[in-house]
């Protein structure tokens, strides 16, 4: 048994694969690995203070990880918490879901010298998690309402962090999600397992409490346009997210029980927060005693796998076009899923979905890695009559998201969207070409991460600060 299973033993918790009975989808979690007050002082006290602060230049936000350890350190709780609420607007869903291995941790000194990095992530999840618990996170008071308000179209962590900033300054705000609760993919992408969705309440309902209003259910392009929200607010961002799923059109496209990931994670999430969810309880998208196919190799074709395990699927199997090394998704997320029990299939590219009405199976052809193409990578060709099934009854297709039409979908061709679909901006204003209207997070980077939507919606709040700053001076100039 590994360490990591024993550890599901010791906190009363079943291994992966003896989760046979009596099991809720959020028996058992990822983040078991709770961190006590000792705990987080002595892995704090890991930290060399090294002077060239490596972790900190590779963390998106540039959080001062060094000082909030050394302040954890010596116990200092309350600052810790405070100096790592200055850079980023929610810590404990970073220190969660952050891909440490490839931006903090991985560039840890101590990690470099071999020595096992400072656990920088669980630390920051535990000063955060502790200042809750303490009562000293707060909502926004403000003393002063400033007479401008922006309209910021996605409650996701680019819209929220955008609106929390301003909400700082003393700006109105109103967020419109067309989603019945905020949080975008925090709340209905990222599995449970991951990032408990009561951590990301807490964030929402914080925010709401510091008065910035929230209309979920909205879809802006259908029951608004932008023209109208031009009209009704002073400054605009837009932080829509990417949710076009990549298709893969293969014979069989058509029969039953092949779902795009998002609407089997969705249903999982929604179940995780107790909605009664029809496809879910009349087990379409349950996969409870099922072979569960998976076709992607990104971190979304991981949530998948992992979340089939804990709904208790008689298989998991994974089905990749290259190899191990050549895989997007992060490394880690591949090592939980194998000692979970998923089977990947390297080198393996699906060519039909087989089956009269419901799939039975995948066909699958066998593949090797060729020359490179023009981005480095090895490009993965067939090997001939190398074809084999895989049992499924039920295939799931992560092949990742591009962004949907948005001049289409809010009625603007005016507004500027790069071949692939994404918002153009200026880099250094975060603007559109729309006056007045800007973008942050997915929408304009393609399908990235929380940290990185976060730091643009800072960054997005900034430059709209400064925007409407300078349309008040005119304004009372021409008054
Ligand atoms: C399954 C999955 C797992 C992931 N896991 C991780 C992870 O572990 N770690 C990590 O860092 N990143 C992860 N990511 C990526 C991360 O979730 C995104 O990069 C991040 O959420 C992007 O933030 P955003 O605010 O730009 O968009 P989103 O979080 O997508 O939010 C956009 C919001 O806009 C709303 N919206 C869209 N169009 C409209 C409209 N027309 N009108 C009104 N509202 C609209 C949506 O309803 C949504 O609430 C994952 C992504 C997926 C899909
Ligand atoms: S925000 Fe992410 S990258 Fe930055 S310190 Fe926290 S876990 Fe590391």
């Amino acid at each position: 048994m590994t360490e990591k299973m024993l550890k599901f033993v010791k906190v009363g918790k079943q291994t992966p694969n003896k989760r046979k009975v009596d099991r809720r989808l959020d028996d058992f979690n990822e983040i078991y690995d709770q961190y006590i007050n000792d705990k987080a002082k002595e892995q704090s006290s890991r930290c060399s203070q090294c002077g060239v602060p490596f972790c900190q230049i590779h963390c998106p936000l540039h959080n001062n990880i060094p000082d909030w350890l050394k302040l954890s350190a010596e116990g200092r709780f309350k600052e810790a918490s405070e100096l790592a609420h200055s850079t980023n607007n929610m810590p404990e869903i970073c220190g969660r879901i952050c891909p440490q291995d490839r931006l903090c941790e991985g560039n840890c000194v101590i990690e470099q010298s071999g020595h096992g990095t400072v656990t920088i992530g669980s630390i920051e999840k535990y000063i955060t998690d502790n200042a809750w618990e303490k009562g000293w996170i707060n909502p926004i008071k403000l003393t002063n309402e400033i007479d401008q308000s922006i309209g910021i179209i996605g409650a996701g962590p680019a819209g929220l962090a955008c609106a929390e900033e301003l909400r700082k300054l003393g700006y109105k705000i109103t967020i419109y999600d067309r989603y019945d609760r905020p949080g975008g993919l925090l709340i209905y992408g990222i599995p449970n397992f991951k990032l408990e969705k009561f951590v990301v309440e807490r964030r929402t309902d914080l925010l709401k409490k510091s008065g910035i209003k929230f209309v979920q259910n909205i879809e802006i392009g259908r029951n608004k346009s932008l023209e109208e929200l031009k009209d009704q607010h002073d400054a605009i961002l837009i932080a829509t997210g990417v949710y076009k799923a990549r298709e893969i059109d293969l014979p069989g496209n058509n029969l039953k029980n092949i779902f795009p990931a998002m609407d089997f994670l969705t249903a999982s999430n929604r179940k995780g927060l107790g909605d009664k969810v029809e496809k879910f309880d009349d087990g379409t998208l349950n996969v409870e005693n099922k072979n569960v196919v998976v076709i992607g190799g990104g971190d979304t074709a991981m949530d998948c796998v992992r979340t089939a395990v804990r709904q208790n699927a008689k298989s998991v199997k994974c089905l990749y076009r290259r190899d191990r090394e050549n895989m997007p998704g992060s490394a880690r997320e591949v090592y939980n899923a194998e000692e979970e029990g998923v089977e990947f299939i390297w080198l393996s590219n699906p060519k039909k979905f087989v089956g009269s009405e419901k799939v039975s199976s995948v066909l699958v052809e066998k593949m090797k890695l060729g020359k490179s193409d023009s981005s480095g990578r090895k490009k993965p060709e067939p090997v001939d009559n190398s074809n084999f099934e895989i049992k499924a009854d039920i295939a799931i297709k992560a092949l990742g998201f591009d962004p949907e039409n948005l001049p289409r979908l809010f009625k603007y061709p005016q507004l500027i969207v790069s071949e692939w679909g994404t918002i153009k901006i200026n880099m250094s204003t975060m603007e559109t070409n729309i006056k007045g209207v800007f973008a942050a997070g997915d929408i304009v980077r393609g399908a990235s991460l929380v940290v990185w939507a976060i730091r643009d919606g800072r960054e997005a709040a900034a430059s709209i600060h400064k925007y409407l700053k300078l349309k008040l001076i005119d304004k009372t100039k021409a008054a």
